[in-house]
Order: C-alpha cells, then sequence, then structure tokens
C-alpha cells in the first residue's frame, strides 16, 4: 500500500465520502493514515458511579427515567445514569434516537465529560456502547476521530478498518541507517498501526514518539538547510552609527532596559554582515519590543535604506506610527502609513512615496505586501506580533525588496517557544529574548472572580476612572465557524454588558468595539480611548495583540475560563504599562470553583513561566496537545517531547552530512523532502 495513492481507490469511499474527504484536504491514503484519532475511548473501566469526577470519563451502568424534551429547535435527551453505589445525570443535544436505544434492561458503556453545566454536575453527549456488544469490537481501546463535515469518527474507523491488513505493505520513509544510529526503532507502518489500533495507552504512546519524530526531522532539516541557503543570499550591510544611537537614546522619554540595548546592539552587528539577519525578538507584553525595533530602523537610515514594519491590525499599526513620528522627527526620518483603511488616492500617494523613495520607514498591516508595493531600497523589514502571519505573508514582505538585495528580517513575539524547540527550529544565535521589564513596572494584581461577586467589579471601575484612570472590559466571542448561532447570541451579550456599564458610568464614558467594524470605526474608537475622551472600553478580543494605552489600569476578562493562557496573558498585559499600579480581574463563567489555568494566571505575570506551565497542564491532559506558533504548526509533536527533539537534531546533522558528501539523495525520500520543502519556507523566516 503506497501513501501516496488516491482514497478514490478504497473499499468503502464512494463519490461522496471521498468528496467529504477532499473538503478537508484528505487526497491521498497517507492524509487519510495522518488523519489521527483525537482522543480514545477506554472501555476498560471498573469505575463506581460514587468516584466520578469532573473530566473525561468511562463508566459502565444502567438507565433509567429517559425523557426527551423539547426547546425551541433543540431535542433534549436527559436520563439518569446508575449503579449500586450513586446515580449522575447525562444529557443528549438533538440525538432523539437514543429513546429507543437507552433500554432499561441492558448494560451500557457511557463515555464522554463530566462537567458542571447549567449549574449542576453532567455527562454531555457521551458516546454509548450496548455492553454486550463490546466484544464485537477490534478491542475495548477505541481510537476516537474527529468528526469531518457529516463523515462521523465511526466511518473513519470503518474506512481505516478495511486497510487493517495492508498497513504491513506500507514503506519506510526515512533512510533507515540513520534511525538506526539515533535510536528510533519502530517501522513507519507499525507506528501507523499502533496509532489508529493501540490495544493500550502504551502502544499510542509509543507510535506517537515515531510520528513526532518524523515530523521534528522535518523541522530540524528544514532549519539547518534554510540556514545553509541563507549563507548564499545578500543583503545591504549596515553600518552602525554611534553618534545617531547616542542621540536617539537621549532623546528617549526613559532609559532603555540592559536588555533592550544588548539587542539593539546584537542587531546592529548583525545587519553588518552581508548575508541577510533572520532574527526573532521575543519578550513578553510589555517589555518594549518596538522601541528596538525602532533604534535599528534609524540605524538602517542613516545608510539611507528603508524599513518596513508590519502589524496584524490598523489600530496597532496607527499607534505605533504615531510613536514613531513623535520620536523619530528629530532625525529628518520621514514616516509613513499603510493601511486598508486609507483611500485609493492616499494609499496611491503612500505607494509612490515607497517606490521613490521619499518614505524612510513605512507602517502597516497587510496592505504593505499588496503587489502594488514596491520599495526603492528596502533594507529591514519586522514582522511584529509575528505569529499573526501566515508564511506567504511573511515572504511577501521580504520578496518586496528587490534589486537582488534582501532585506534584513527581524520577527518580534510575544509567544515564547520554549528554548529546547527554538533551538531545534532556529538555531542556537537567531533569537534574542528581552527578559527584563522596564524599570518601575509593578507587578499587576490579578483576581479571579465569580459572577456571584461582579459587583465588586464594577466598583473596582468606579474606583479606577474617578482616579483619571482607564478601564479595559472583555468580553469574549466564540469564533468557530460551526456556531453562528452562539456568535449572534454572544454579540447580545456583549451589547448588553455594554448598555449596562453605560448606564452605570455614563453613556459617553464608555465605547464599544468589536471584529466586524471597519478599520476606520476602529481606529476612531482607539483614538477616543488612546486621548481619554472615553474611559471604558467595551471589547471583544480585537484589542488583544500589541494595543498601548499606558493609562488603562485595569482590565475585566469575562468568561475567562473560554481563554486559553497565552491569550489571557496577552490580554492582562494591555495594562501595566506605566509605572501605575494596574490591575487585571479573571471573571469565571459559572460560580464554580476556578480551574487551574485561571489560579496560575492569579499567580505569576511571567510570560515564560506561564507558557510552560501550559505546556505541562495540557501535556497530561492532552493526547495531542499540538503547538500552534503561527505558521508554525506541530500536528504531533509537543513542546514536552524534548528528547526527540534531541533525536531530531543529530539525525538532521547525519543527514545534512551525507547529503553534502553525496552518500544521500533527499530525492530518494519524496515524503520528508516534500515536508522539508514545505517548513522551509515558514523556518526561513523565523
Ligand atoms: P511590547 O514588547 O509588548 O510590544 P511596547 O514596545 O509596546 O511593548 O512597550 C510598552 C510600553 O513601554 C510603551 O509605552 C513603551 O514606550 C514603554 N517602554 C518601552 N521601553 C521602556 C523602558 N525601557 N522604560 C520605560 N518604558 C518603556
Ligand atoms: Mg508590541
Amino acid at each position: 500500500m503506497l501513501l501516496s495513492n488516491s482514497i478514490a481507490i478504497l473499499k468503502g469511499v464512494g463519490e461522496k465520502t471521498a468528496s467529504l474527504l477532499r473538503q478537508r484536504k484528505i487526497y491521498t491514503i497517507g492524509d487519510l493514515l495522518y488523519y489521527l484519532p483525537r482522543a480514545y475511548d477506554d472501555w476498560q473501566t471498573n469505575i463506581k458511579l460514587k468516584d466520578v469526577r469532573a473530566g473525561n470519563i468511562v463508566v459502565k451502568c444502567k438507565v433509567r427515567n429517559v425523557k426527551s424534551e423539547r426547546r425551541k429547535s433543540l431535542t433534549i435527551i436527559k436520563a439518569e445514569l446508575y449503579d449500586e453505589t450513586n446515580s449522575i445525570e447525562a444529557i443528549w443535544f438533538n440525538q432523539s434516537y437514543r429513546v429507543k436505544q437507552l433500554s432499561e434492561d441492558k448494560d451500557f458503556y457511557f463515555a464522554g465529560n463530566f462537567a458542571f453545566n447549567y449549574g449542576r454536575y453532567q455527562l454531555s453527549n457521551p458516546s454509548v456502547i450496548v455492553a454486550s456488544d463490546i466484544n464485537n469490537f477490534s478491542g475495548d481501546f477505541l481510537p476516537v476521530y474527529k468528526q469531518c463535515g457529516d463523515l462521523k469518527s465511526k466511518h473513519f474507523s470503518k474506512i481505516i478498518n478495511n486497510l487493517r491488513s495492508d498497513f504491513a505493505t506500507i514503506p519506510e520513509t526515512l533512510p533507515t541507517d540513520i534511525l538506526r544510529e539515533v535510536g528510533i526503532n519502530l517501522p513507519l507502518k507499525d507506528a501507523l498501526y499502533k496509532i489508529h489500533f493501540p490495544e493500550t495507552q502504551q502502544d499510542v504512546e509509543i507510535a506517537r514518539q515515531r510520528l513526532a519524530f518524523d515530523e521534528l526531522l522535518a523541522w530540524s532539516l528544514s532549519a539547518e538547510l534554510n540556514k545553509r541557503e541563507n549563507l548564499r543570499l545578500r543583503a545591504p550591510s549596515l553600518t552602525f552609527n554611534l553618534e545617531i544611537m547616542k542621540k536617539f537614546v537621549a532623546n528617549l522619554p526613559f532609559d532603555l532596559t540592559d536588555d533592550q540595548r544588548l539587542a539593539i546592539f546584537t542587531i546592529a552587528k548583525d545587519i553588518e554582515k552581508s548575508t541577510p539577519m533572520s532574527k526573532m525578538l521575543q519578550g513578553d507584553v510589555g517589555s518594549g519590543k518596538t522601541v528596538v525595533a525602532m533604534a535599528v530602523s534609524l540605524l538602517t537610515f542613516s545608510n539611507n535604506f528603508q524599513s518596513a514594519i508590519m502589524v496584524p491590525t490598523e489600530v496597532l499599526a496607527r499607534q505605533h506610527f504615531d510613536e514613531f513620528i513623535k520620536i523619530l522627527q528629530p532625525f529628518g526620518v520621514r514616516v509613513g502609513l499603510l493601511v486598508g483603511g486609507l483611500t485609493t488616492k492616499e494609499k496611491s500617494d503612500m505607494q509612490d512615496q515607497i517606490k521613490n523613495g521619499q518614505i524612510d520607514i513605512v507602517i502597516g498591516t497587510h496592505a504593505l505586501i499588496s503587489d502594488k508595493v514596491k520599495f526603492a531600497r528596502l533594507g529591514f523589514a519586522v514582522i511584529d506580533e509575528q505569529h499573526r502571519f501566515g508564511v506567504n505573508q511573511r515572504t511577501k514582505l521580504l520578496v518586496s525588496a528587490g534589486d537582488n538585495l534582501m532585506p534584513h528580517l527581524l520577527s518580534m513575539t510575544a509567544t515564547p517557544i520554549p528554548r529546547t524547540l527554538q533551538l531545534a527550529l532556529f538555531g542556537e544565535m537567531s533569537v534574542f529574548n528581552l527578559r527584563q521589564k522596564p524599570k518601575g513596572r509593578k507587578d499587576i494584581i490579578t483576581k479571579i472572580t465569580r459572577p456571584v461577586s461582579i459587583d465588586s467589579v464594577y466598583e473596582k471601575i468606579a474606583e479606577v476612572i474617578k482616579n483619571g484612570q482607564q478601564v479595559y472590559y472583555i468580553c469574549p466571542q466564540i469564533d468557530e465557524e460551526e456556531d453562528a448561532e452562539n456568535i449572534d447570541a454572544d454579540m447580545k451579550k456583549v451589547k448588553k454588558e455594554f448598555q449596562h456599564l453605560s448606564h452605570l458610568f455614563g453613556k459617553d464614558n464608555v465605547a464599544f468595539l468589536h471584529g466586524k467594524m471597519s478599520g476606520k470605526e476602529k481606529d476612531q474608537i482607539m483614538t477616543n480611548f488612546s486621548n481619554q475622551k472615553t474611559q471604558i472600553l467595551v471589547s471583544t478580543t480585537v484589542i488583544e495583540v500589541g494595543v498601548n494605552v499606558p493609562n488603562a489600569t485595569l482590565i475585566i476578562i469575562r468568561n475567562a475560563d473560554r481563554f486559553g493562557l497565552a491569550a489571557l496573558h496577552q490580554l492582562r498585559g494591555r495594562v501595566g504599562r506605566s509605572d501605575l499600579q494596574s490591575y487585571c480581574f479573571l471573571v469565571t463563567t459559572t460560580d464554580d470553583r476556578p480551574t487551574q489555568r485561571l489560579r496560575e494566571m492569579e499567580k505569576s505575570g511571567d510570560g515564560f513561566y506561564l507558557a510552560e506551565k501550559d505546556l505541562k497542564m495540557r501535556g497530561a491532559g492532552e493526547i495531542y496537545g499540538a503547538l500552534q506558533h503561527g505558521a508554525l504548526s506541530l500536528r504531533i509533536a509537543t513542546f514536552a517531547d524534548t528528547k526527540i527533539i534531541a533525536k531530531s537534531n543529530k539525525a538532521a546533522q547525519k543527514i545534512i552530512v551525507r547529503i553534502e558528501t553525496g552518500e544521500l539523495d533527499l530525492r530518494k525520500f519524496p515524503d520528508l523532502e516534500k515536508a522539508v520543502l514545505q517548513n522551509q519556507k515558514t523556518t526561513l523566516l523565523n
């Protein structure tokens, strides 16, 4: 069986199924087999109902009092699950057939999430298996696939089950001698088999390690190859100008931290070389990355080259623009702004000035990578909040340099990658960490608040605005496409909240910002907030990245449990941007005990610490804690796979050596080659 064969040849895959699969980018048998289970139902259970705790559970018991109700468009089925020790409630939505299925005289297995909803503990939408059927299954440890359109998990199981006897013929895709040398002993065919047909959790882990190795090897190898290719590219050599840097530092309204100085100096060294720099500046929210980019842009200007700074939102672009003008004006730097919200005329004027070299530093959004933008002499490119951009967007900014010279590249992010992975992906020299915070910053006081105590939040808001300071009030919106109904419901809630605050604190003091507004509208609202025309900004999460209003000292995050740690930390970072004491209230959705995630937020303000905690917490609970870092996404490996990362690095080195001596030809390993080529585009820019 070849992984490259089309799914159309498979048994049980008709035209309808095939087209559903294609919609999810599953074209080949390989794509299908790498559509890995998202979880496993472990039907090996002997837990009694009295011992059931919140979380994913499997129980074997009987059922009684099955009831069906209709609420608007929903059919709700409720039932009491019981054994000799206790009983719990189960609930299904829009699964009317359960009424017939759940007969009182049979034993069943129920698997699902037991959680506190609507004021009580419930097992929601559990899957159900008649206990006497379990022997008919291939085992009692079963994969669960993420539903794909109309294709349910069961359907995937069936299709993959049909292939079961063909797994043995799946060829190895990596050089076997190298696998042996780094101690990877499980053949690919066995790994794929075990991940789809495991007998135990341990099988899953062994298989996962092999697949994670393959994935990481492709990354390590592409990072290495990029490094080599990069050495062949040419960039302008930009020399250090001590006079101008001295003046810049002296003119700043604050003292740079030692880390900021070192960052500027390190980057200045890099851009003196005639090979393009590709550096990532990592620094926690509020650590002051912008001023580093500003200093380097000024150096670039003094070498008579242009700089481009790309940011993810228009609000942020305008903010940077104002800041750059304020500080760089005395140097005669001409700063430009290029965002979607400009008129066509304004845009084409700006494009002309960029082309003619009349603009020295341009700050903009995606508008910067339009085909119409041509730089006269681009020497330095910055991608702020780089994880917000896709690979192609980032590549485009570099290509627009022209003249056979590549610009130097600085990517900035507040989402830290653990060090082990950094090394694997970007190599030793390419990441700079800003660890210090600017002087005089106080820790943000963070408090978890339950809905019952919401009044204390309103009191705090009153106090803060009485002191002339400002408030962010964040209400999250779900943005999953499937949940159109929920979005509307969410929006209504946010609006209500806005009206309530307007009522409490005066209509003119409260502004409302949400994702559906135009860039111009958002900008107007942000400007008003920034100029203290409004005191309270109610917002969905559109303000998450980058925004800087130092006078804002209080942030309320409603439904805080809906956010991941990284997002919470980013949001909280909107305050604490001056020497004023700042506060963050994390308001939970229910009055239930707060999650560990929220408790960690309360404990720590350190983004690096939180990132590692996040990893550990998810690592334990999730079988695949996939890592998403902008375009760099790992499907199988996680931050925690440090041993596998070390192995993949070692293997990559060996492969490189053999490629160079001609012993190994990457073209003989087409799967690896394909992955490497794909990844190279990503890592080149990190
Ligand atoms: P981030 O790293 O999150 O992008 P910013 O660059 O937006 O942070 O900086 C946050 C705020 O801190 C800005 O108001 C900036 O002017 C200020 N700032 C930066 N560096 C220092 C410093 N060394 N001392 C005091 N304030 C600083
Ligand atoms: Mg920033």
